[in-house]
C-alpha cells in the first residue's frame, strides 16, 4: 500500500500527523470547546429561509468580497469599525492562514507564547513560515517584560497572542498587548476566539486598533455563536490589512450558503448569544468545584477550564472516557482541558472528576 512517505511530499511535512482531537461517539463530548447548546428553533428557521433564498442562484459565484456579511460583522463588533476593517473566511483558522500567507512564508518567522493554540504553529508550517516557540511563565502567565525580551531576541515577522488563551483559559493583561505593540517590528495578531466568554471588565484588543495599523484581531462564530459547523471566522484590522489578505485568498472562498447562513446567525445574535451566560456559569462552577476539592485550576475567561490531572494525564483522560466523558489531552504534561457544557454535561464531568481526581 502506498503511504504518504512514498509520495514526493515536501520534506518538512514527512512524518507529521494531521491536527485533530478524536471525534468519538460518546454521551458527553467536552473536548473541542464547542457551544454545547443546539441552535434554537427560531434561529434554525431564519437560517433555513436565508439559505433557501440563495438556492436558485447557486449557478452563480458568491460575492467574492462578502461585503454584506462583513458589514454585519463590523456592526456586531462596534468600536467604530466598518466593512473596510473586517474580513471573513471559513473559520478563524482560514483567516489566520491567510495572514500567514500574506505576512509570513518562506524566509519569514512567526512567534507565539506556549502553551497556546496548537494550530498556530501548524498553520505556520503549512505556509512555510518558521515557527519560534516562545514561552509563558511556568504558571502559564505572561508578563510584559518576558514578552518583550523574547520579541527583542527573535524579531519575528508575526507575533501570535491568544486572549483568552487556549488551552490555559486566561485572558492576557492589556499591558502585555501594549508592550508587544511597542516593540513588534512585524504584524501582531491577537486571537480572540473566546472573547465573548471573558470575565467582566476584560478589554478587547479591538480598542487598540485605531492607533496600530499592524494589529489584527481575529474572532470566530464557532464558539459563543454556536456556529462551529457553519465555519465562519473573521478579523478586524486597518483596511490595509484587509487589502493584504485579499492578495492571497482564493476567489469565492466563502460560499453563498455560508454567507447567507452566517448573516442570518449574526442577525439572530441575541438568541444565539443567550447561551453564553449559562456557559459561563458552568465554567465558573467547574473552577470552583475543582478548587474546593484541592485541584489546581487556571483562571478561565473562556468556555473551558484547564485543570491539573494529578497523575499521567493520558491515564486520567482515559478514566474520564471510560465514564462516558470525552475531554481533551492537549499534550501538556499533568494537565487536562474540559469544555463547559450544559448543566447536565457539566454535572457528568464533575461526578466523574470526583471519582477520578480524589
Ligand atoms: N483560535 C483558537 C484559540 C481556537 O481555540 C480555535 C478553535 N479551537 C480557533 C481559533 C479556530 O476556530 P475556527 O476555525 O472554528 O474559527
Amino acid at each position: 500500500m502506498t503511504t504518504v512517505d512514498d509520495l514526493p511530499i515536501r520534506d518538512d511535512l514527512r512524518g507529521k500527523s494531521p491536527y485533530g482531537a478524536p471525534q468519538l461517539d460518546v454521551a458527553v463530548r467536552l473536548n473541542t470547546n464547542e457551544n454545547s447548546y443546539a441552535v434554537p428553533d427560531a434561529v434554525v428557521d431564519e437560517i433555513a429561509k436565508a439559505v433557501q433564498a440563495e438556492l436558485r442562484d447557486l449557478n452563480r459565484y458568491p460575492d467574492r468580497d462578502a461585503v454584506a456579511l462583513r458589514t454585519d460583522l463590523a456592526d456586531y463588533l462596534g468600536h467604530g469599525l466598518t466593512t473596510a476593517n473586517v474580513w471573513a473566511a471559513n473559520g478563524s483558522n482560514e483567516v489566520q492562514q491567510q495572514l500567514l500567507q500574506a505576512f509570513g512564508g518562506p524566509g519569514r518567522t512567526a512567534l507565539g507564547f506556549g502553551p497556546s493554540y496548537s494550530m498556530h504553529p501548524l498553520l505556520a508550517a503549512g505556509t512555510g513560515t518558521r515557527w519560534i516557540g516562545a514561552l509563558r511563565d511556568p504558571d502559564f502567565g505572561l508578563t510584559p517584560g518576558a514578552a518583550v525580551a523574547q520579541l527583542e531576541q527573535h524579531r519575528p515577522d508575526l507575533v501570535f497572542l491568544c486572549s483568552p488563551n487556549n488551552p490555559t483559559g486566561t485572558a492576557l493583561d492589556p499591558s502585555v498587548i501594549d508592550a508587544v505593540l511597542g516593540v513588534a517590528t512585524g504584524m501582531v495578531l491577537v486571537d480572540e476566539a473566546y472573547f465573548e466568554f471573558a470575565r467582566p471588565g476584560t478589554p478587547s484588543a479591538l480598542e487598540l486598533l485605531p492607533n496600530h495599523p499592524r494589529l489584527v484581531v481575529t474572532r470566530t462564530m464557532s464558539k459563543a455563536f454556536g456556529f462551529a459547523g457553519g465555519r465562519l471566522g473573521y478579523l478586524a484590522a486597518d483596511p490595509a490589512v484587509v487589502d493584504a489578505v485579499q492578495l492571497v485568498r482564493l476567489p469565492y472562498h466563502l460560499s453563498s450558503l455560508t454567507q447567507a447562513a452566517a448573516r442570518a446567525a449574526v442577525a439572530q445574535r441575541d438568541a444565539l448569544l443567550a447561551a453564553v451566560e449559562a456557559i459561563k456559569e458552568q465554567r465558573d462552577r467547574i473552577v470552583s468545584t475543582l478548587r474546593s476539592r484541592g485541584v489546581r485550576v487556571a483562571d478561565s475567561d473562556a468556555n473551558f477550564v484547564l485543570f491539573e490531572a494529578g497523575a499521567d494525564q493520558k491515564v486520567v483522560w482515559q478514566a474520564f472516557l471510560d465514564r462516558g466523558v470525552l475531554i481533551r489531552d492537549v499534550g501538556l504534561a499533568g494537565w487536562l482541558r474540559v469544555t463547559a457544557g450544559t448543566e447536565t454535561e457539566t454535572s457528568a464531568f464533575l461526578t466523574a472528576a470526583e471519582e477520578i481526581l480524589s
